[in-house]
């Protein structure tokens, strides 16, 4: 099999960033990036889809284009990790040999974890700004909707930017707010957990639209069951007792869970996420093995924001350790989360581990605990560009929030 000094398991947000961080700081190393994707996706250009704000084709762009020049692309699948002999295994049965091993494949959407779901997305009136293909329909059902109910799910948690399905939300209350229609749609907002948003510091704002919008909040409410013909959808909560509901309209978050590779290639915490040090991101079982993105078991808001902070500690640690050296960079558990609550404003949530916050801007410029205009420029005008043009080019100078 081939060889190189690193192999970066996905080429995603969190792949591309570490093996373009790695290149900066040690420009000849031999480093192979295996995804089977031939798409790239800006995720977080979802919410603004389904809002009416972005064009989806802004969102996506070919994989081959965005790989760090220097760098040999794999489009494969890995279909196991063979740490202890330093190799991984591709769908196609090849074995590529590392020195070391970043594991970067994100997460997986468990869309068939809701009975008669994956059937319905799409038609019917139920969507999810949780795929590409999805979000415009999100946009084109919020445009035409004028009167009935409409429900938006939060599964457990961890998932991926942990916001979007109230983003979701919101956004299109505020729409049918301008467009005058608000007063003859029922929101219904239900959410398996048991609050509306992990860090408080953040719930009082959030509250003033849920108010504002008339939204129904439902906690400890789980989806099982959706039957798009016949319009109805099946919650059950902590008890386990089911209660049914008509809707006309339905955005899905999915329930998330791990990439199963992981615990087949024993690299798994008990719930079957990477198992890192929450500080290096280090595997705890393999010193040659390093996380990166949503696939680990660390407590941060799995966001983009985390993974642009998580790629140069990665790509240092790494090279310290090549170095013979204890590795110096340490991850604070940043993540962020861009809540749009309306059209043009934004609480731009900000915090490390333990829900300390941690905002970019001086209270007086934005504060992150109340909607401002400068938080939504920031998300429509100035993210996208710092992810394709600094993310993902190893360009570290951005220090700020997103995205
Ligand atoms: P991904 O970017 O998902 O990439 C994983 C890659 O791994 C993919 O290319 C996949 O093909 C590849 N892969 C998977 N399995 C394998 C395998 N076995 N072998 C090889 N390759 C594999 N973040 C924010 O910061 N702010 C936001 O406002 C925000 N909003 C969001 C809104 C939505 C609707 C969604 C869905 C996400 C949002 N996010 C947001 C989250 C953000 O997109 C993710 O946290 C981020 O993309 C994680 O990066 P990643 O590299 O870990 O995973």
């Amino acid at each position: 099999g081939a060889r190189y000094d690193v192999v970066v398991v996905g080429a995603g947000s969190a792949g591309i960033a570490t093996a373009a961080s790695l290149l900066k700081r040690k420009r000849d190393l031999r480093i192979a990036l295996v995804d089977p994707s031939k798409d790239h996706y800006y995720q977080p250009g979802w919410t603004m889809v389904g809002g009416g704000v972005f064009d989806a084709q802004t969102t996506v762009r070919n994989t081959v284009d965005l790989i760090p020049s220097g760098c040999d692309w794999i489009q494969q699948r890995v279909t196991v990790i063979q740490a202890d002999d330093n190799a991984v295994t591709l769908a196609d049965g090849a074995r590529v040999y590392y020195q070391h091993l970043v594991i970067a494949p994100g997460l997986v959407l468990n869309w068939q974890g809701i009975e008669g779901l994956e059937g319905t997305l799409g038609r019917n009136g139920v969507t999810s700004n949780y795929r590409f293909d999805l979000a415009p329909y999100t946009w084109e059902l919020v445009r035409t909707l004028r009167a009935g109910k409409a429900i938006f799910t939060q599964p457990a948690m961890p998932i991926k930017c942990a916001g979007a399905p109230q983003k979701a939300m919101y956004l299109s209350a505020s729409h049918w707010r301008k467009n005058g229609c608000l007063a003859n749609i029922d929101i219904e907002f239900y959410n398996s957990g048991g609050v509306l948003f992990g860090v408080q510091d953040y719930v009082p704002a959030l509250m003033s639209y849920v108010d504002k919008y008339g939204v129904d909040l439902k906690f400890t409410q789980t989806l099982t069951k959706v039957d798009g013909d016949a319009k109805r959808a099946w919650f059950k909560d902590a008890d386990g007792h089911v209660t049914e509901t008509e809707f006309d309209f339905l955005h899905v978050c999915p329930p998330q869970i791990a990439p199963a590779f992981i615990q087949e290639s024993g690299l798994s915490d008990t719930a079957g996420w990477l198992e890192v040090d929450s500080a290096s991101l280090r595997s705890v079982k393999f010193d040659n093995v390093w996380g990166a993105g949503d696939v680990m078991n660390t407590t941060n808001a799995k966001t983009m924001a985390a993974a642009r902070k998580q790629a140069p500690v990665v790509a240092q640690n790494i090279v310290d350790v090549m170095n013979d050296r204890a590795p110096s960079a340490v991850y604070d558990g940043y993540g962020s989360c861009p809540l749009t609550v309306e059209h043009g404003k934004i609480v731009l949530a900000e915090f490390t581990y333990g829900g300390k916050l941690a905002p970019t801007f001086p209270t007086w410029l934005n504060d992150g605990t109340k909607p401002t205009k400068l938080a939504w420029t920031l998300k429509a005008s100035i993210l996208p560009a710092v992810y394709w043009q600094g993310m993902l080019k190893g360009r570290e100078w951005f220090a700020g929030p997103g995205q």
